[in-house]
């Protein structure tokens, strides 16, 4: 940068930009911990268990027999397969190896694909509330998203006619996740239908993040939209991963499965930015597509428990109100009864101030709503054990007494 010019030294996307708030969250409440502070931590969006066993040693032996090299960048053929047979077994989709991408993270194919798909004037439809980081990926390549609201009382689904009045020309994708973060609600079979046919009349693209899949209460059935027929195939994207279910989210291993030219574009981008994911994650996720289940329905029945618990507990709060999840581990009440009230003279003013205020008084980390797009809701993640719930919530409700 010449001195005395005004050019910035960051481009005005980096400029632009927010750090993740949910990274963010999670790295401040390592840092006052580590301070000794016993913050309660409801921010995490990642399984307090441990990676299981076996697809540990299948990294360990990965390690031993030197597959430590440059993979094919889009993984090795064998976690392709793994990948295929995952969608075949429980989805009933059937896809090629060029139909199939591995990347670093579910996150990270889903930034290939907004790279690969999206052009300046792009509108994207996006249902709030979302998962963080859709509309910064989103605006990140120049495409605008457009934010679809949901309601409290619809479960936090889009309704058709909202949905129908987003799009316009320039409207080339809508994206779908189910079950949600950061409201666990999912879709049925019906109402993805409904979304298809739409989709279908109106040329567009599906990106259909079917992350928490396996993580449904209930009996739930989780449906991929891209299962409803081959039209509605040719034009879904699905992006997933192992992070959530297999309590893999270090190992950084994520997956796409969609329409060929597009995981080609995707292929490409990631070919020129990050190569291969990690070899050895690679062979970890193979085992934990391919082997046995058993600790995936083990977590879910842990997480059931919680999930009964904090939903239950935090409607006992007067005036706060929660939607029970169908997925994913994430209790999303409304609070939103507690904004104008004040302590010591502060208000509190929006679901950031009232996030402070329970950070700063009970010692309890949980997401502003506002981040995902509802600001009258908080995020509380139940990955995390039974006795830091009980302990948790009943901190919150404490220091709501205080506010006037
Ligand atoms: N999609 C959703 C809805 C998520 O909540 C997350 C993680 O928080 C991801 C994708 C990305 O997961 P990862 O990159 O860890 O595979």
């Amino acid at each position: 940068m010449k001195e005395g010019t005004s050019m910035s030294i960051l481009s005005h996307r980096a400029r632009e930009l927010k750090p993740s708030p949910t990274l963010a969250l999670t790295a401040k409440v390592k840092s006052m911990q580590a301070q000794g502070v016993r913050v309660i931590s409801f921010g995490a969006g990642e399984p307090d268990f441990d990676t299981p066993t076996h697809i540990k040693q299948a990294a360990i032996q990965a390690i031993h027999e030197g597959f430590t090299k440059y993979t094919a960048v889009g993984g090795t053929d064998e976690l392709k397969d793994a990948i295929i047979a995952k969608f075949q077994r429980d989805n009933h989709l059937t896809y090629k190896r060029s139909q199939v991408l591995a990347s670093c993270g579910g996150k990270h194919s889903f930034y290939n694909l907004t790279q690969a798909i999206l052009e300046v004037g792009d509108q994207v439809i996006i249902p709030s509330p979302y998962w963080v980081s859709y509309p910064p990926m989103v605006t990140l390549t120049g495409a605008t998203p457009v934010i679809v609201e949901t309601r409290e009382q619809d479960d936090f689904k889009m309704r058709i006619n909202d949905f129908r009045k987003a799009i316009t020309p320039k409207t080339k994708a809508v994206i779908l996740n189910s079950p949600s973060n950061p409201t666990g609600c999912a879709y049925t079979e019906e109402e993805l239908q409904k979304i298809a046919d739409i989709a279908i009349e109106k040329n567009l693209l599906i990106i259909s993040d079917e992350i928490y899949e396996r993580i449904v209460y209930d009996g739930f059935r989780c449906v991929s939209i891209a299962s409803l027929g081959e039209e509605i195939k040719k034009r879904t994207v699905i992006v997933h991963g192992v992070a959530k279910s297999y309590a893999m989210t270090g190992w950084r291993i994520g997956f796409a499965a969609g329409p060929e030219e597009i995981i080609a574009a995707m292929s490409n981008i990631q070919s020129q930015s990050t190569s291969n994911p990690n070899s050895i994650a690679q062979k970890a996720s193979i085992e934990a597509l391919m082997g046995s289940q058993d600790e995936v329905m083990k977590m879910v029945s842990a997480f059931t428990e919680r999930r009964s618990y904090i939903v239950d507990r935090l409607n006992t709060i007067p005036g706060v109100s929660c939607y029970n999840p169908s997925g994913a581990f994430y209790a999303f009440p409304n609070f939103s009864s507690n904004y104008g009230k004040s302590y010591q003279g502060q208000q509190v003013g929006n679901s950031t101030g009232l996030a402070n205020y329970l950070l700063d008084a009970a010692r309890v980390a949980v997401v502003p709503g506002i981040e995902f797009g509802a600001d009258r809701f908080l995020r509380l993640s139940f990955a995390t054990s039974m006795e830091d719930i009980r302990e948790g919530v009943d901190r919150i409700e404490e220091v709501l007494k205080k506010l006037t």
